[in-house]
C-alpha cells in the first residue's frame, strides 16, 4: 500500500558511516529485506502492514529540505539510512531526484546509498556535482541471486546492480560496494570483491544487525537448515561471530586491490 504523507523534517543528523545527516525520502521500503533493521520505522508511523507491504511518500520533502538547506552547513549526507531511495515508488513520484537537486545546489557532499538500478535515471544530476561531493554505493550481499532471492525479494537482481555500477563508472562517477550485512557462511565477501573491485574506489562490509532475530532465523531454517545451529547461537549474541568477521575481513584486504572498510556497530 502506498500513500502521500506531509513531513516536517527532512535534513536527520547522523553518525552512520561518519556522515553529517542522513535523507529518506520515504518511509517503507518496497524492497522488502527479511534481515531489514528498518523495521522499527513501523512504530513511528503506526503501520501495522508487514515490512515491504507500505511506503509512505513525502511528497513536501522538496519543499521542507529546500527551507532546511537556508541554515544548515552544507555537509556529508547519506541517502538513505531507513529506506531505499530508488525503490520503485521513486519512478514515479521522483522525490529522491528533486532532493538531489536541492543538495547539488546548495553544496552538500552525497552518498547515495542504493539497491536498485533506477539511479542510472538521475545520471544528468549525479554529473553535475563538484569533484569529491557525490559517491554511490550498491549494497551487495550475495554474489548468487537464489540468494537475492530469498533475502532482498523487492530489489533489482545482482546483475542488474553491476551493470548500473559499470555505467556510473564509465559516466566517471565515484562507485563503492557496500556489503551490509554480512550473513555468516551465506555471503562469499571474496566473489563480491573479485567481481567488482575494477569498478569501485572503497569496499565497505557491516555487521549483521540483529534486531529481526526471529525473521533471520526462519529464513536460514528455511533456506539453510545447515547454518541454523550457527545463526541460533549469532542472534542469541555469540561473540565469535563478529570476531570471525573481522577475521574474514582482514583476509580480504591481504588481497583486495581497494581499501576495505569494517563497520561494526
Ligand atoms: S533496501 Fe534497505 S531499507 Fe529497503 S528493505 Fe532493504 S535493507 Fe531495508
Amino acid at each position: 500500500m502506498e500513500k502521500k504523507v506531509t513531513c516536517k523534517s527532512v535534513l536527520s543528523d547522523t553518525k552512520l558511516y561518519g556522515l553529517d545527516y542522513s535523507v529518506n525520502p520515504y518511509t517503507g521500503c518496497r524492497h522488502s529485506c527479511r534481515y531489514c533493521y528498518a523495521v522499527f520505522m513501523k512504530k513511528f508511523t503506526g503501520h501495522v502492514e508487514e515490512w515491504g507491504e507500505f511506503v509512505d511518500v513525502k511528497e513536501n520533502a522538496p519543499e521542507v529540505l529546500e527551507e532546511e538547506v537556508k541554515n544548515k552547513e552544507p555537509g556529508r549526507v547519506l541517502l538513505s539510512s531507513v529506506t531505499d531511495p530508488y525503490q520503485s515508488s521513486e519512478k514515479k513520484h521522483r522525490i529522491t531526484r528533486r532532493l538531489l537537486e536541492i543538495l547539488q545546489r546548495k553544496g552538500f557532499s552525497v552518498s547515495i546509498l542504493t539497491k536498485s538500478s533506477l539511479v542510472l535515471r538521475d545520471i544528468d544530476i549525479l554529473k553535475k556535482f563538484e569533484h569529491g561531493k557525490l559517491s554511490v554505493g550498491f549494497t551487495i550481499n550475495f554474489s548468487d541471486d537464489a540468494d537475492r532471492k530469498i533475502w532482498e525479494p523487492g530489489a533489482s537482481t545482482i546483475q542488474e546492480r553491476k551493470n548500473a555500477l559499470e555505467s556510473l563508472r564509465s559516466e566517471g562517477i565515484p562507485t563503492y560496494i557496500h556489503v551490509g550485512p554480512w550473513l555468516e557462511g551465506i555471503t562469499n565477501l571474496q566473489r563480491i570483491m573479485e567481481e567488482t573491485e575494477d569498478l569501485i574506489y572503497e569496499f565497505q562490509v557491516e555487521n549483521l544487525n540483529t534486531r529481526r532475530k526471529e525473521t533471520i532465523l526462519k529464513v536460514v531454517m528455511e533456506n539453510y537448515p545447515e547454518l541454523a545451529d550457527r545463526y541460533r547461537d549469532i542472534l542469541g549474541g555469540g561473540k565469535k561471530h563478529n570476531k570471525r568477521l573481522r577475521r574474514s575481513v582482514e583476509k580480504l584486504r591481504e588481497v583486495s586491490a581497494v581499501p576495505v572498510k569494517l563497520y561494526i556497530d
